[in-house]
């Protein structure tokens, strides 16, 4: 008889595998650390749950790092947005799709009820669930699984085991970063832990009345800070909203420049945002000009107004050196393209943090050359599948983290269902 299969942690990755093996006939046990299953899924999208994205495989494996593009390619195709939209809408929930082509429950379903439905599949297909039992450790010889431990000195023996214990991100919600220790241990690497999809915190710190604002379609551009205080070439950019904190800035765009400015000395980027980005430089100085020419007696604050929300007018002003009461008519042509150059490029400040236990994934973890991209399996021990943020993986946001959980979670599940 097949041995029975231990899918170790009850998040996105880890329901699906266990719900696909059961579904191909094997006798599955699903243990969970928390009291429930699901528990990051409940949070996702603000708890609304940007389950994927639309659009092709191909178009969706873009989106990632060209080496983690190509780990997920096997996986996308067997398991698509598609196919997993389907195991929702066959149990009545409505799906649909933002103009971005981020894809969500229908309101007023939500990410609860996609946790509802994940488990009535997992009822449906036989999958026996252990909540509240963290896994301590997998138990492996000559080579080989030969189960896993529990806390308590309790041991699960089963010859196929499948890690889906997620990355180390919000902690409360079970992920604590377990499955790097007992891989990096038993001979795995793992490649360094980054933050990704993270706020940032910034130096200065801004004032504690911004926390909150939003700005709608700016341009968030990382730069390096070089060693002089100089600032030098640009890291990345994101476009989209961006939210002040009082630590800092978060929000899309902030979350889209995070993955790199964490992989180079956060302390050596600078911030800045263009807060017209559809408008060139030019095109913008020359609106400014004609403001100016065509109401002298009205402050240029208004013209800043329709850029940015009132409470950052007059910051913005300062930040050009422009006193906020300056008239259209007394607006000289260095602070004119002072102004233009803040509007363009507003420096928000120094990156001081890219706080890693805040970000929506980790970047880094298991290597992707040590697991076979058809099967999950671990090249390094045998019977052992690896699936879900456990592995060196990080997507934009977009739904393309839940889509790389779910698709990498069916090959692990089929994979190990499968007789060897
Ligand atoms: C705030 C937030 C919002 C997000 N929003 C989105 C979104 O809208 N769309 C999107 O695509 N992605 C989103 N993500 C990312 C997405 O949630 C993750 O990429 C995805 O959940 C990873 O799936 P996983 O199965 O690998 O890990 P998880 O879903 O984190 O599951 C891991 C499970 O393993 C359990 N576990 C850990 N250690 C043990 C142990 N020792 N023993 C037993 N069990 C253990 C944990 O308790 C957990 O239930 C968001 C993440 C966060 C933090």
């Amino acid at each position: 008889m097949e041995s029975p299969i231990l899918v170790v942690g009850g998040g996105a990755a880890g329901m699906i595998a266990a719900w696909r093996a059961a579904q191909l006939g094997a006798d599955v046990t699903l243990v969970e650390k928390k009291g429930r299953l699901g528990t990051k899924i409940l949070i996702s999208g603000g708890g609304k749950c940007n389950l994927t994205h639309a659009g092709t495989m191909q178009s969706i494996e873009a989106k990632f790092r060209p080496n983690e593009g190509r780990f997920l390619r096997p996986s996308f195709y067997r398991f698509t947005n598609e196919d997993f939209l389907r195991l929702l809408t066959e149990r009545g929930m409505e799906v649909y799709t933002r103009p971005d082509g981020r894809i969500f429950p229908v309101p007023p379903t939500d990410a609860k009820d996609v946790v509802a439905i994940l488990e009535s599949h997992l009822r449906d297909a036989g999958v026996k669930t252990l909540l509240d039992t963290p896994v301590a450790g997998i138990h492996i010889e000559n080579g080989a699984v030969h189960g896993v431990e529990l806390e308590g000195e309790r041991f699960l023996p089963s010859e196929k085991v499948i890690l889906a214990v997620g990355g180390s991100s919000y902690p409360a919600t079970g992920t604590t970063g377990d499955g790097w220790k007992w891989m990096s241990s038993l001979g795995h690497t793992i490649v360094p832990l980054r933050a990704a999809l993270a706020p940032l915190y910034l130096d200065p710190t801004p004032p504690a009345e911004w926390s909150g604002i939003a700005l709608r379609d700016a341009v968030l551009r990382a730069r390096r800070l070089n060693a002089d205080g100089i600032i030098g070439k640009e890291r990345m950019r994101w476009r989209g909203d961006m939210l002040w904190t009082h630590k800092g800035v978060s929000g899309p765009t902030a979350l889209g420049v995070s993955r790199e400015i964490a992989e180079a000395i956060p302390e050596n980027s600078i911030v800045e945002a263009d807060v017209a980005p559809n408008e060139p430089q030019d095109a913008l100085t020359e609106k400014l000009l004609m403001f100016c020419k065509d109401y002298p007696r009205r402050n240029v604050s208004e013209f800043i107004g329709s850029y940015v929300p009132e409470r950052l007018v007059d910051p913005l002003l300062l930040s050009a050196s422009v006193p906020p009461t300056t008239k259209g008519a007394y607006l000289g042509q260095k602070e004119r393209n002072r102004l233009v150059a803040v509007l363009k490029g507003w420096n928000l400040g120094r990156v001081r943090h890219v706080p890693l236990e805040r970000g929506e994934v980790v970047a880094g973890g298991i290597a992707l050359e040590e697991v076979d991209a058809q099967t999950m399996a671990s090249k390094r021990i045998s019977g052992l599948y690896l699936c879900g943020e456990i592995l060196d993986i990080a997507g934009p946001v977009g739904g393309y983290n839940l889509q790389a959980a779910w698709s990498t979670g069916f090959v692990a599940g089929s994979s190990a269902a499968t007789p060897s």
